[in-house]
This record gives C-alpha cells, sequence and structure tokens, in this order.
C-alpha cells in the first residue's frame, strides 16, 4: 500500500462506519430475544396446559402415582390430582402423557458453565451449556466454581429475565485457593485477609456461594467460611489441602465431591473408628456432601462427539482416541467402591445428600447427559431411585432454599417439570428418555434445544 492510499483509509471506514450506523438506526426494532422464541410453538401462547394420564413421581419419595393430571396455569402448576378429579377447562391445551412419567425438573448442585478440554483449555459454554442442561430436565442448577464469574452473572440475569432459555442458576464464585494450583483460573490466595476481601467483592457482585479448591491454605479456608457466614453467604470445596474433618470442624457448609478417603487419610479405615468419627461429625454439624458420580475418563459417547465444536474435537481427536480403551476409573471418579461406601455410611447416619454432574469440569462428561449419568450411578452405588429422584429434586431445592417454590410436584409450585417416557422408577435409564421440559410453564422439546447446540460445545 503507497503512503497515499495509507491516508486515504482511514477516511474510508469512517464513511463505512457512518453509514452503517445510519442504516442501523432506520431498521424497524427487532422484538427483544426471549426463551419463548426456543418454546414449543403449538404450546407457547397456552394459556391453560393439561397433562392427562400421567405417571407423577413427585421428588418428595413417595410412591409412583398412575393416572394423574397436572393442570398448568400462569407458570405454576395449578392442580395435581387423579385423572377423573379434574375437570379440563375449555380453554386448555390437552396433553396425553400415557406411558410417560412426570418428575420435577432436576436441582443440580455441581454443574459448571465451562468446558475444559482434555488438554486442559477452558471455554466459557453459555450458549451451549444452558440449553444442554434444560434439554435434559435440568431447571434448577448451582454451578461449582468458575473462570467467567462475570460471564455467569450476566447469564444468570439474562435467563431469570426470560432472555433465553435455561435453568435457574445459582452462582458460585471463583476458586479460592492456593500456591501450587496449576489452573491459570484460581484465585492464589496466601493470607486470611485476601479471602475476606474477595468475599466481599464477589458477594457485593451478587455471588451466593464460594468455592474453595484444592491448594487453599486451612487459615484461608477458615477466613473464608467466617466472613461468608457474616454475609449471609455460603461456602463450599473440593478438598485436599485441607481434611473433611477439619473443614467440617470449621462450619463448612458443603463439600463437593463427598469426601475422598485419601484426603482424610481414611483408606485402611472404611470400617474403623476414623471414618465412624468423620461420619458423626460431618452429620452433626450439619455438612451437605454433593455427590458427583461420573467418570469424566470414559469415552466420549457418539452423542458428546456430535454436539462438540468440530475444532475442539480435532484439538483433542488423540485424547478421543486414547480413552477409547480408558485406564481403570480413580477415586471419586465413578463407583468407585471406597468412594461408594463413605457416601453411603454418610446417607446411613442420616447426612443429607445432594447430588451433580461436574459436567465441563474437564474430562468427558457433558451437560445434561452428565446428569442423567449421575442419577444412574447413584442407582448403582446401591440407593433406591425414588431416594436418588429426591436428592436430585427436593433435596436440592431444600439447600438451595427453594423447595417451597420448586423441587417437587405440588400444587402452587412452579411448573418446572420433566416428562419422560417409561418409569424411571423401574428402569433409572429411562430418565434418559426425555419427551418434553418445562420450565416455570414454558414448554421445551428437547430437539430443538439439542438441534441448536450441535456442534457448539467447545466454543461457546
Ligand atoms: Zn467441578
Amino acid at each position: 500500500m503507497d503512503r497515499a492510499a495509507a491516508r486515504r483509509k482511514p477516511l474510508s471506514l469512517i464513511a463505512t462506519f457512518v453509514l452503517s450506523a445510519a442504516a442501523f438506526a432506520q431498521a424497524p426494532a427487532a422484538a427483544p430475544p426471549s426463551a419463548k422464541d426456543e418454546a414449543i410453538p403449538s404450546l407457547r401462547d397456552a394459556a391453560v396446559i393439561v397433562l392427562r394420564h400421567a405417571r407423577v413421581i413427585d421428588g418428595t419419595g413417595a410412591p409412583v402415582r398412575e393416572n394423574q393430571s397436572l393442570l398448568i396455569e400462569g407458570g405454576k402448576i395449578r392442580v395435581v390430582e387423579n385423572d377423573d378429579a379434574v375437570k379440563v377447562p375449555e380453554n386448555a391445551q390437552t396433553l396425553d402423557m400415557s406411558g410417560k412419567s412426570v418428575l420435577p425438573g432436576l436441582v443440580m448442585l455441581h454443574e459448571h458453565l465451562m468446558f475444559t478440554e482434555p488438554i486442559g483449555l477452558t471455554h466459557a459454554v453459555d450458549f451451549s451449556f444452558p440449553r444442554l442442561y434444560l434439554a435434559f430436565g435440568v431447571t434448577t442448577m448451582r454451578t461449582a466454581g468458575t473462570d467467567f464469574p462475570q460471564m455467569e452473572l450476566n447469564l444468570k440475569r439474562r435467563i431469570d429475565a426470560g432472555s433465553m432459555p435455561g435453568p435457574e442458576i445459582f452462582i458460585t464464585s471463583p476458586y479460592f485457593s492456593g500456591e501450587g494450583d496449576p489452573f491459570l483460573g484460581a484465585m492464589i490466595m496466601k493470607t486470611p485477609e485476601e479471602a475476606r476481601r474477595a468475599v466481599r467483592f464477589w458477594g457485593g457482585e451478587g455471588f451466593t456461594w464460594f468455592k474453595a479448591y484444592q491448594w487453599i491454605p486451612k487459615d484461608v479456608l477458615a477466613a473464608l467460611i467466617d466472613e461468608a457466614h457474616h454475609l449471609g453467604l455460603r461456602v463450599t470445596a473440593h478438598l485436599r489441602s485441607v481434611s473433611c474433618h477439619d473443614a467440617a470442624e470449621m462450619g463448612i457448609d458443603n463439600i463437593e465431591h463427598g469426601c475422598f478417603p485419601s484426603t482424610d487419610k481414611l483408606e485402611d479405615d472404611l470400617n474403623g473408628p476414623r471414618t465412624r468419627d468423620l461420619v458423626s461429625t460431618l452429620v452433626q454439624k450439619g455438612v451437605v456432601l454433593t455427590a458427583t458420580p461420573t467418570n469424566g475418563r470414559k469415552p466420549f459417547s457418539d452423542f458428546a462427539l456430535e454436539m462438540l465444536d468440530p475444532s475442539a474435537r480435532e484439538r483433542i481427536s488423540s485424547e478421543i482416541a486414547r480413552l477409547k480403551s480408558p485406564p481403570p476409573a480413580t477415586a471419586g471418579d465413578a463407583i468407585d467402591s471406597s468412594y461408594a461406601h463413605l457416601l453411603n455410611a454418610f446417607a446411613k447416619a442420616g447426612g443429607r445428600l445432594v447430588l451433580g454432574s461436574d459436567a465441563g469440569g474437564g474430562g468427558t462428561v457433558l451437560a445434561g447427559t452428565g446428569d442423567d449419568d449421575a442419577i444412574e450411578n447413584m442407582v448403582r452405588m446401591g440407593f433406591p431411585p425414588l431416594q436418588v429422584i429426591r436428592i436430585a429434586t427436593l433435596e436440592g431445592a431444600r439447600f438451595l432454599g427453594v423447595e417451597g417454590r420448586t423441587g417437587s410436584i405440588a400444587a402452587g409450585k412452579e411448573a418446572d417439570l420433566l416428562v419422560v417416557r417409561g418409569n424411571p422408577v423401574e428402569h433409572i435409564s429411562d430418565i434418559e428418555n426425555v419427551e418434553m421440559v418445562f420450565s416455570n410453564g414454558i414448554a421445551y422439546d428437547p430437539k430443538t434445544l439439542i438441534a441448536k447446540v450441535k456442534g457448539e460445545v467447545g466454543w461457546r
């Protein structure tokens, strides 16, 4: 380019900008984006929806009820009764649910809105993951640590405002960690005052949960818990540098993944006095454990490969090939027996469990399908299906403090519902057969949501 051309270039850029700005100003105002744009068209404007002949699994652990009708109006469940006790209003859209089960929308407590490729590259997945969670029936979720806090805060607000589909999100802070943490998104804390300052900052921004991570020093964790509790906010952790026992004594609210036997050096004491002491301390202190029985080292499913962005698939192709013959699962990764043993012992002693998928937290677990895996693996670990469904719905809602409005099927609650073919109480894998999902009474077809994010996971 000669000098004259170089001088002209900025002028022509300005001219282009002015022209396009003028064109933009004259364009008719587009309708603001709405979650309803992606809802089932025939149900989008229904004043009343009645689900007839449904099998209801209400989330409380109560026995399955057949031949039920649910009347949905104004985003709420107005009536849930035997078919013959429900008069269908004239203006209602009626759906025949024969052969299908209606469950509360899932309430999942260890979710992510980022996707860490097995090679360690982390992306925000604000477009694909909310839709995938919703497509598999997750209508309420809590994140469990993030590298993209501001994105998650804004995304939560956008979903709350009804301008995009997705679960209601409870957001958790970035990782409070310590020296040695290899993840570049973590806050490396050395002193208690750093933790207190960060708690006040993120708490002031609207974060209601804090996440401590594997390298956090003990005095920093104590300060984090103390400062959060002063603000009426709560703390959870993936522990390693501090034992479960010590974190429980400090008053931590929640522990992610459960307690690994190695963190408390219990590998040789699983039926012994130190394990019993840990379990009773956790129960006495009211610490809730989040089970995450998914396996991040299992091969990518065909479904997951279809969802992946082609460039991500290319980058991790050697990993995809290697995972076809995965190494044996390690503690906490899946249904590892010592992991299952501790969770069972905790639940038998009266401990409260919630459930999460750890989708996107590294490895091969995807939003939605990972939540189904977590549910199915709980049943494989010996928990009865009705109890697992309660843990994945009402127990999660209780822990988040929203059980008055969601988490079970009852008149007056939000119409957050998961409709599946079959009966997951008899065959837990039927939880995967999602036909329809309601979020605040808005009906979604999972196929539509999934089609929208095909090939997107790994870049947005
Ligand atoms: Zn995680």
